[in-house]
């Protein structure tokens, strides 16, 4: 399950017979396309559209079945792209603000957020998700050593999306919905706190999330078609899972997210820290802290230092204890959540100060 070389993963993508290896395969052959699609701008030749996205099909396919330009290209999105803060900020409401599809009430949230699942028989599984937190003053970045890494170890996660970030990261989405690997959940527009928003305010930063996402997956279904990509798996309408910002939670936030249908979802194991994260010490603390049906935060959006290297001595670790990793959606499907209708890092309050600390309503600004 972990190849020491890149040629060895590329090899079992290659035989894996499954939806998963296929999607794989269809995931890179998009982010190729897509790299290109800026790049074909400056080539010599004069074409109709038609023409162009036809040649530009052609020659990401031919460029697919080469190894070592697809490494390159790989190279340069892991050297050239997705630094932190490298994108200008807008602080724009999405195109549109009203979804288009919505989701049955979900009474259950009302009785909290779920922190865990408690799984019958004990299996080994837990669920490993990852904030891309945005705030309205600032852009974060995009880790793509973890998605890549990720990708290469065939291990199935789930994203928790700042609409903000998302349109910030706009082809890196279009990337990750073409992947069957990973899942998608709503973290907020700007990441405001769910503990001091208005009823209102707490509407638009869910609902301008889903638009957001809403607007990417009918561009991820058009560039299923424009790069040939076959992916057939479905793409979700909607995003069904929500993150509270900071973890701060309130009955009427609880309440909202029931009414709009949406699940909300902590975690029981906090993997960062503030300082330097790439340390085997807080690998063993964290892989302690696991048991049967947890879910681990991480980030994404390289904001805390060394959660690269945290997540890789983490996996091993509970490789070696014989864990499984599954989406949230799976571990869900496995058992009993278990809810709580505070919401904390580590300890109850444990986050309370944070409400002083990121601006009007958390959002920095
Ligand atoms: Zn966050």
């Amino acid at each position: 399950m972990y190849p020491r070389h890149a040629h060895e993963t590329n090899h079992q993508a290659r035989t894996d017979e499954g939806t998963r290896g296929t999607g794989r395969r269809d995931f890179l052959r998009a982010g190729l396309a897509l790299g290109l699609a800026a790049g074909m701008a400056h080539l010599p030749f004069e074409a109709k559209a038609a023409e162009k996205d036809e040649a530009l099909a052609r020659y990401a396919e031919r460029l697919f079945f080469h190894e070592e330009n697809r490494n390159e290209l790989r190279l340069q999105a892991l050297q050239a792209r997705d630094r932190r803060a490298a994108i200008p900020n807008n602080n724009r409401p999405p195109q549109k603000r009203v979804p288009q599809f919505s989701l049955p009430a979900n009474t259950a949230a009302r009785e909290g957020a779920i922190r865990r699942v408690d799984i019958e028989g004990k299996e080994k599984l837990c669920a490993l998700t990852f904030d891309m937190c945005e705030l309205a003053t600032s852009t974060t970045g995009f880790d793509a050593d973890i998605v890549v890494w990720l990708q290469d170890n065939n291990m199935p996660a789930t994203f928790f999306v700042g609409g903000k970030w998302m349109r910030s990261h706009e082809r890196r989405v279009r990337e990750i919905l073409q992947d069957p690997l990973f899942e998608l959940g709503n973290h907020a527009w700007a990441h405001g706190n769910f503990a001091l928003l208005s009823p209102e305010r707490m509407r638009e930063e869910i609902l301008d999330t889903q638009c957001q996402y809403e607007i990417l997956r009918a561009q991820a279904l058009r560039d299923r078609k424009r790069f040939r990509i076959g992916n057939e798996f479905p793409l979700p309408e909607v995003l069904r899972y929500f993150r509270f910002p900071y973890g701060r939670s309130s009955d009427a936030a609880l309440n909202i997210l029931a009414e709009l249908g949406l699940e909300p979802i902590q975690w029981d194991v906090v993997a960062e820290t503030g300082g330097n994260n790439a340390s085997l010490e807080q690998a063993k603390h964290v892989v302690d802290a696991i048991k049967p049906g947890s879910i681990l935060l991480f980030h994404a959006n390289l904001v805390p230092r060394g959660s690269f290297q945290l997540l890789r001595y983490v996996a091993e670790g509970l490789r070696r204890q014989g864990y499984r990793f599954v989406s949230v959606g799976e571990l869900l499907a496995m058992g009993k959540p278990v809810r709580e209708k505070e919401g904390y890092f580590v300890t109850p309050g444990d986050n309370a100060a944070l409400d002083k600390r990121f601006g009007v309503e958390g959002t920095g600004r």
